[in-house]
């Protein structure tokens, strides 16, 4: 076998790895420049901080490994998990002492056949020629467990860990630059899961970033060529059984690839910062069609529009919001925001001063999908919140047996201590609805009575109610159909 990973070697040529003399974390570090070992001659540029391979020799070193014939082999990248808190609370000094003790801790330790190489601030390539997954693997959990232990400098113990990514040649790439952005790819998955793990590539992944990487470039197209509409779902009051207000949901009708699921493209357009815009139009949109069912003299009840997490911190928002509710004509009092509980609960004091400004132009406020998150009421109760909407898995689970009921009844229950409304959302069944209204949730949501619909769909709901005052026909349970396009009547209203 060319790579024995266990047992691990330790390898401490002299003055292969240098000494660390590091005093503490607010004096300066001397390190002496690593001699050239075995790895010089893989590739003759180094880095001038660690004294490994940079990234040419190591770009150098993978297409040369990739041309020998029935070459095998992985390549994993190890990147440190949140490096930047180091160089921003000890100061860069600090973190390039601990880069290089990182550096020699990982060239001590890896089996001699390794290559290993810096080629960018925090991430480190590792070659294991002739490796397969299983022992790509053994190597990751390995490194794993040596960022378990603290780097010491001095009086200071640092615990810094990593997240790896794992790529095999050939089958995940033929080139140097395939194989390294296949195992980035890994190494992104690793974070996402919660950093100091590792992850292997699999060829999901490239589609799934394909995909993304297509909704990125078509959603400022998307913006700019009026794609994007609105779907609005009915809100119901669980007292009169009437319409009690209305959320606009984006709809993107992709030319070419039809209709992309809002789960797909909103944190596409989060990510790269146009949900802000897109945000914004939806906004305006809303409020011209709730304005024109006002003058219609339509029981529109209320207004609710997403607010997503991007689009509540950026700078300016609440000018913009204030200016775009103006200009609508609709009043603040007939709007409510959707923030999710994720967004409200990060950076508190913020999301607080935020919300304040918020409440102070007249809107409502609701926090949406709670119980997803921290779910914290009492951090709540400190806030200008109007509304709780439950999330759906919660609904969903209802009928599932007594463990969700309690969560719900709890929810519902302290939500009313505290004056907060709650609306049930993703009300699909009878016993769902039953059970909200034995313990006195205010509002539902769901397909049950609606699915999401087009504005004219939502203005025949609407004259309907209005032929019928305050009260939605009943209707037996036989009759109960949940239709995409129109309501049912759920009984007992
Ligand atoms: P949300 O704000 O929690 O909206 C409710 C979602 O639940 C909608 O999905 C709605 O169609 C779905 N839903 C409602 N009733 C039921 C039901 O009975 N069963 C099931 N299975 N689903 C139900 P949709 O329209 O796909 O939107 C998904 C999410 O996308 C929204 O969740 C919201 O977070 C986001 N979103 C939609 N429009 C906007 C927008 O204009 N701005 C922002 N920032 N986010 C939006
Ligand atoms: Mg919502
Ligand atoms: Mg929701």
């Amino acid at each position: 076998m060319p790579n024995r990973i266990e047992p691990l070697r330790r390898r401490s040529p002299p003055g292969a790895c240098p000494p660390v003399t590091v005093q503490g974390a607010d004096s300066i570090c001397h390190f002496r420049p690593l001699a050239r070992g075995a790895q010089a001659a893989a590739g003759e540029s180094r880095d001038g901080l660690t004294g490994l391979p940079d990234r040419q020799a190591y770009v150098h070193e993978i297409e040369r490994t990739l041309d020998f014939r029935h070459a095998q082999g992985a390549l994993l990248l190890i990147d440190l998990d949140l490096f930047r808190n180091v160089n921003g609370s000890l100061g860069h000094d600090c973190g390039d002492c601990l880069l290089r003790a990182v550096a020699a801790r990982l060239r001590t330790r890896l089996p001699q056949s390794a290559f290993l190489a810096r080629f960018n601030g925090d991430e480190f390539g590792v070659l294991l020629r002739g490796a397969r997954q299983a022992e790509a693997r053994a190597l990751a959990e390995a490194v794993l467990e040596w960022f378990d232990e603290p780097f010491e400098f001095g009086a200071l113990q640092l615990l810094q860990q990593a997240s790896v990514g794992i790529a095999l040649y050939p089958e995940h790439g033929e080139s140097a630059g395939e194989l390294h952005s296949h195992a980035d790819l890994a190494l992104h998955r690793a974070k996402r899961l919660g950093r100091r793990t590792w992850h292997h590539y699999e060829a999901a992944m490239g589609q799934g970033v394909r995909r993304r990487q297509f909704l990125l470039g078509r959603l400022r197209q998307a913006l700019l060529g009026a794609e994007f509409r609105l779907d609005y779902q009915p809100r119901v009051d669980l007292g009169s059984g009437t319409i009690s207000g209305w959320e606009a949901l984006l709809r993107w009708d992709c030319p070419g690839e039809g209709a992309v699921s809002p789960a797909e493209f909103i944190p596409a357009a989060e990510e790269s910062g146009l949900i802000v815009p897109i945000g914004e139009w939806a906004l305006r949109e809303a409020c011209r069609q709730f304005v024109a069912w006002r003058r219609l003299g339509l029981p529109a009840g209320s207004l609710a529009v997403n607010l997503s997490p991007r689009q509540f911190r950026s700078p300016g928002m609440v000018e913009r919001l204030g200016r775009i509710i103006a200009e609508s004509g609709i009043a603040p009092a007939e709007l409510e925001l959707e923030i999710t509980e994720t967004a409200v609960m990060e950076e508190l004091d913020c999301a607080a001063r935020t919300l304040a400004q918020l409440a102070d132009l007249g809107v409502g406020i609701a926090v949406d999908d709670f119980g997803t998150g921290y779910s914290s009421l009492a951090y709540l109760r400190r806030l200008p919140v109007d509304k709780l909407k439950i999330d759906r898995s919660f609904i969903a689970a209802l009928d599932d047996g007594p463990h969700d009921a309690a969560i719900v009844r709890t929810i519902i229950d302290l939500a009313r201590t505290l004056g907060l409304r709650v609306v049930a959302e993703g009300v699909e069944t009878e016993s769902q609805l039953g059970f909200l209204r034995t313990v006195g949730c205010h509002e539902m949501q769901g397909y049950l009575f609606s699915r999401p619909v087009a504005p004219a769909a939502c203005e025949r709901l609407m004259r309907e109610a209005a032929h019928l005052p305050g009260r939605f026909p009943r209707r037996s349970a036989g009759q109960v159909r949940p239709h995409p396009a129109a309501p049912c009547w759920a009984p007992g209203w």
